[in-house]
């Protein structure tokens, strides 16, 4: 029993009480329920991977967004992570393709550009014919580091634009409410 509540309380957003609830609730499941719920863990995480172009998780090669040629609009959302591509998702604002960084820039932490996938992205910006990269970052000292540093790097080629409008400094995207974050996307400003 402290086992599992143990494993569950090393879940993000989990506290000691709710991994003592969810234990007791699986507790009281059918064999067959568990069976299938652990199952499941293992098959997400044998299978699913990441997206060959734009970096979100994916079982296939290439992931749905990308396999959907009528999102192909010239139009790119970059974003640190694949939790908030989905937050974008959910507003059903943006009707482009993503790219995922996989982090923000963060000299403090030691992560640099090298780690993340920019490379990637600046030659899909000049293999896809992009006509316009908005930035979905956080607005903090890594998310406007990170702007910066890909706007400097992306102007020669492209227009790019940053979502701003509505968003408290600090605040994570995937936690903004959907109306929030789709007038965030709407009020984008082109980046000097
Ligand atoms: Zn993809």
């Amino acid at each position: 029993m402290a086992r599992l509540i143990d494993q569950f309380e090393r879940l993000p957003g989990i506290g000691p009480r709710t991994a003592q609830r969810l234990a007791l609730h699986l507790l009281r499941q059918p064999e067959e329920q568990i069976r299938s719920f652990a199952d499941a863990l293992l098959a997400a995480r044998s299978q699913v991977g990441q997206c060959q172009r734009c970096f979100h998780l994916s079982a296939e090669p290439l992931c749905e967004i990308c396999r959907n040629a009528e999102r192909g609009n010239g139009q790119l959302c970059v974003v640190a992570d694949s939790r908030d591509l989905l937050a974008m998702e959910r507003t059903r604002e943006f009707k482009g393709h993503y790219h995922v960084l996989g982090g923000l820039i963060s000299p403090m932490d030691g992560i640099g550009p090298e780690l993340l996938q920019v490379q990637p992205l600046v030659r899909r910006v000049d293999a896809e014919g992009i006509s316009e990269v908005i930035l979905a970052l956080t607005p903090s000292v890594e998310g406007d580091t990170t702007s910066l540093y890909l706007a400097r790097l992306l102007k020669p080629f492209t227009t790019v634009s940053r979502i701003a409008y509505g968003l408290p400094v600090g605040s994570e995207l995937e936690y903004a409410d959907e109306v929030t974050l789709a007038r965030a996307f709407e009020g984008r400003r082109q980046v000097e």
